[in-house]
Order: C-alpha cells, then sequence, then structure tokens
C-alpha cells in the first residue's frame, strides 16, 4: 500500500477519490474519521489520506491527481487576448473590450 494523496480539505480528499474511482484504481480514505478527535496525533496526522491498496497504480494516480491540481487553479485571472487586459476568474468575457475568455 502506498500513500497517494492528503489534505485537510475532505471535500478534495473526496474529489480525488471519486476521480481514482472513476479510472479503476482501487484506493481508500485514511484517517477519514479522525478529525477533531482526541489524543496525542498531531493535526496534521489526523488529516485524511488517500492510499493505494496495489502500488502498482502509483504513477498513474500521481499524475491523474496532479491533473486535478493543474484543474483547479483554471479558477485564476487570466489575460485578454485581444487587449492584454487582465481579467478576474470570475468573469466570462473582458471587461475591457468584451472578448469572451478563450484560454
Ligand atoms: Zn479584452
Amino acid at each position: 500500500m502506498i500513500k497517494v494523496f492528503c489534505s485537510e480539505n475532505r471535500l478534495r480528499i473526496q474529489q480525488v477519490k471519486d476521480l481514482l474511482d472513476g479510472y479503476g484504481i482501487p484506493c481508500f480514505i485514511k484517517n477519514e474519521y479522525s478529525i477533531g478527535g482526541i489524543g496525542e496525533i498531531s493535526p496534521f496526522d489526523a488529516w485524511p489520506e488517500i492510499w493505494l491498496t496495489d502500488n502498482e497504480w502509483f504513477n498513474r494516480a500521481s499524475q491523474l491527481i496532479a491533473e486535478f491540481e493543474a484543474a483547479e487553479k483554471e479558477g485564476s485571472p487570466w489575460v485578454c487576448r485581444q487587449c492584454q487586459e487582465h481579467n478576474e476568474a470570475s468573469f466570462e468575457i473582458c471587461w475591457q473590450c468584451g472578448t469572451e475568455f478563450n484560454p
């Protein structure tokens, strides 16, 4: 078994789990219920983790997770191709010239 992902954000853990499940990669969540637990474990140790039951999948899973994290960053400011104006991620068209967001 090998750990492939860890996050304090359970939503992300679930998203990554769903992603790997979707590709048929055998994995499970560890520490899922330990957050907020008492004892000597440090908060970091209590973060949910995703483990692969089979190390053979590690490279594939790492690649998918990297893509997942890259996709998350798409919600970042963008530069208009038409007029080079900087736009906030929430804008779908350039506020300066009205050109549609077209990465
Ligand atoms: Zn523009």
